[in-house]
């Protein structure tokens, strides 16, 4: 397999990254693939479509650790509206659990039956032996094989890399002999390898409740958001900043780096709406980090990046800068000028993180300078 193809076949990449925040999973996600004309990028109709979402373990995705269904769902809607019938959706659970049950009791099986489109267990599939970056890897053919890959990971915190979305979702492409070998490379280094020769053709990203710190959920950050990109590298070194992370936090991005691969910013960011004021009453982790908030009328997209960052300023101690005072948060705070309070709703306070929705990483740089 030639890497160096892969790498410069970037090259003419759209290196925009597409937001858009709601409630309504389903017309976001067509909203997505409108706007970013998804079906003008497949050459023809009878070519193989694989979608790759995260089905981790049997979990529902309010738990914030598996894909919504209802994203594939309208994806595969949008496949078939626009003549492409060759669909097959190829996932493998994280080992130890099982892929037909994920696909049985998180309704995968149901949209078989109601869309006629394929089910591949890649714990089962045949694989292709790979070796990038002097790493072997076993890969599914179905996933290797594809005409067009569509990714739909969750973007939610991991206990070992800190981070998951894009880049690593993709280690469900695997045999788990590989997926253990991976693991006892410390995970960094093999994902990014595994980011040189499986290159998603779009992601359609879930940020709308994944988990604060957990790959397997339990304490779903509520941020009501989705989004699209080009490519997994692009997607994962934005949405790093999005959980508080600066690039270098996250190994597998710093490895995918040396590895040649374009994790610089992307070029814009597309707003398909603004975030809409559906704040949750914080519970579990979040409830705890919540305890630094004050909010009024808060949007969940501005909320979730301050409870990110707050986390983040717990792990690295300087939530003590904090010294008892809260974060002000909300539409509540127009024109008021509260102490320290984050996004355009708090422009008036004496510190300010500005934005709408502000961002997690400048959120946690503005705790470390108090
Ligand atoms: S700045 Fe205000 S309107 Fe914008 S996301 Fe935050 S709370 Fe909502």
């Amino acid at each position: 397999m030639d890497v160096n193809a892969l790498l410069t076949d970037t090259d003419t990449m759209d290196r925009n990254i597409r937001v858009i925040y709601g409630s309504d999973i389903h017309a976001m996600t067509r909203k997505l693939l409108e706007d970013c004309d998804a079906a003008g990028m497949i050459k023809d109709k009878d070519t193989a479509i694989v979608l790759k979402p995260n089905l981790v373990t049997v979990s529902d995705p309010s738990y914030g650790a598996t894909t919504h269904t209802e994203i594939s769902e309208a994806i595969i809607i949008y496949l078939q509206e626009h003549g492409f019938r060759n669909i097959t959706v190829a996932e493998g659970a994280w080992v130890g659990a099982s892929t037909e049950e994920c696909f049985r009791k998180l309704g995968y099986t149901r949209l078989r039956e109601k869309y006629g489109i394929r089910l591949v267990d890649t714990k089962k599939d045949e694989y292709i032996s790979v070796e990038a970056a002097g790493i072997p890897m076993e890969i599914s053919r179905t996933i290797l094989e594809a005409g067009f890959l569509i990714e739909i990971p969750v973007l939610k915190g991991h206990c070992q890399t800190r981070m998951t979305h894009a880049m690593k979702n993709l280690k469900g492409c695997l045999s788990d002999r590989s997926k253990r070998s991976f693991h006892r490379m410390g995970l960094d280094k093999p994902i990014a390898a595994l980011c040189t020769v499986v290159r998603p053709d779009l992601v359609i990203s879930d940020s709308i409740c994944g988990d604060l710190d957990f790959e397997e959920g339990g304490n779903p950050i509520r941020c009501d958001r989705m989004m699209e990109a080009s490519d997994a590298v692009l997607m994962d070194s934005y949405a790093a900043a999005l959980m508080g992370f600066r690039p270098e936090d996250i190994g597998y991005i710093r490895e995918a780096e040396a590895l040649g691969l374009d994790c610089s910013a992307p070029s814009g960011i597309i707003e398909l709406s603004k975030p809409e004021r559906t704040f949750p009453a914080p519970e579990g982790a979040a409830a705890r980090l919540g305890r630094h908030t004050d909010p009024a009328e808060a949007c969940s997209a501005c909320y979730a990046s301050l409870i990110h960052a707050l986390k983040r300023a717990e792990e690295d101690g300087s939530i003590r800068n904090l010294r008892g005072r809260k974060i002000a948060v909300g539409q509540g705070y127009r024109g008021k000028a509260p102490e320290i309070g984050i996004g355009a709703c708090c422009r008036n306070a004496a510190i300010n993180v500005p934005g709408c929705p502000a961002k997690a990483d400048e959120i946690a740089g503005m705790i470390r300078s108090l």
